[in-house]
């Protein structure tokens, strides 16, 4: 029999998350060599990883035969005392991607709903879906969250709240006070889920430290796969309510996050330096793009984060003629007329810039 027939009815109608392509995927494809392909499509961080981390990593290989701290001792101290938050708030996940998840496990399922943005991370409708639980998507009125139909559209089966700050793919973002007005505005048995993916690159970022120690439902999300450089080795965490961090802890799989990662994770926490550098090369590359779209006649969403979303004529056409000259950016199926470019080196942004020119000069 086929195995469609026994599965889970709601799974043969979950979508599929489309990927940003691997450079080594476009190089066959094209014919191109690997190393003169620029990936800008999945806001990965464009100095690499932290040397620091580097060297932490290979460091951990050498103990690789052995289980990981399933507690992820080491590097729960090291958040907590950098958030000065307790131990009890922080759970880690194989990328913030699983902490989503976790948060799906534990508080949807058939007749649950969750609140987003239409234009929000995909991941929070594919983490509801699969729940069988219910995608409310809010529209997103010149590409920013409208925090008040947000709040309009909880019913008394909400259960989650899907919030990027700054949000992916669109860059905007909302002001600490927006946000805490919204956090108090909602029922006590909504849980907020703050996604501060992109948080330090931020100045002035939102801190919803408070709002937590004052028992509000609130659980912000963060990651090492940004501005720590380390997506590759998948790690991430939230922290939140330590009655909502336990409740997390019991659907997360024991050995989640692995032993080069955690330390990987630790050494890149104590690279201020590079930190810093990394928000530095993003401020200029996004400066960087801004100017050429303005000098190609393009119109732009002012980005809070690593990434821009830019206004073409067609974005799936650029996507394709891009790629196929080095380039890879991110096309939308629900934004058709937009992509959204990662804020590369001054180099990678120079020959995306030439290869957008070209792109709009080939269609005459
Ligand atoms: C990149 C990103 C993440 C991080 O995903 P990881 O699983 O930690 O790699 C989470 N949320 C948003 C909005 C992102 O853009």
């Amino acid at each position: 029999m086929e195995a469609a027939r026994f599965a889970q009815a709601h799974i043969l109608d979950q979508p599929v998350y489309q990927p940003g392509k691997p450079i080594s995927h476009v190089a066959r494809e094209f014919g191109l060599d690997p190393a003169g392909i620029d990936k800008m499509a999945s806001n990965e961080n464009p100095l690499g990883p932290s040397p620091k981390a580097i060297e932490a990593a290979t460091a951990a290989v050498r103990e690789m035969n052995l289980y990981p701290d399933g507690s992820c001792w080491d590097l729960t101290g090291k958040v907590a005392s950098r958030l000065e938050i307790g131990r009890d708030q922080l759970v880690f996940g194989n990328g913030s991607n699983e902490v989503l998840e976790l948060v799906a496990h534990v508080f949807l399922g058939p007749g649950a709903e969750a609140v987003m943005g239409v234009y929000g991370f995909a991941v929070y409708k594919l983490a509801t879906l699969l729940m069988g639980a219910r995608a409310v998507e809010v529209p997103m009125p010149g590409f920013g969250h409208d925090l008040a139909a947000m709040r309009a559209a909880v019913t008394p089966r909400t259960r989650v709240i899907f919030l990027a700050n700054p949000n992916n793919p669109t860059g905007t973002s909302h002001t600490g006070a927006e946000l805490v007005e919204f956090a108090r505005s909602l029922p006590e048995d909504v849980l907020l889920v703050l996604d501060e993916a992109y948080t330090e690159y931020q100045d002035n970022a939102p801190d919803l430290r408070p709002l937590i120690a004052a028992g509000h439902a609130v659980l912000c999300a963060r990651t090492f796969s940004k501005i720590y450089g380390l997506a590759g080795l998948r790690v991430g965490y939230g922290f939140t309510r330590p009655d909502i961090a336990a409740l997390l802890q019991r659907a997360r799989a024991p050995f989640n996050i692995n032993l080069i990662a955690q330390a990987a994770a630790v050494a890149a926490l104590d690279d201020a330096e590079f930190v810093q550098r990394s928000r530095d090369v993003n401020r200029a590359g996004l400066r960087q793009l801004a100017a050429g779209f303005g000098e190609l006649g393009l119109s732009y969403v002012p980005s809070a984060a690593n990434f821009i979303l830019v206004q073409v004529p067609d974005g799936a056409k650029a996507f394709q003629f891009m790629q196929a000259r080095g380039t890879i950016v991110r096309s939308f199926g629900n934004m058709p007329r937009h992509v959204r470019i990662t804020a590369g080196t001054a180099a990678q942004n120079e020959r995306c810039l030439a290869n957008l020119r070209a792109y709009l000069a080939a269609r005459g």
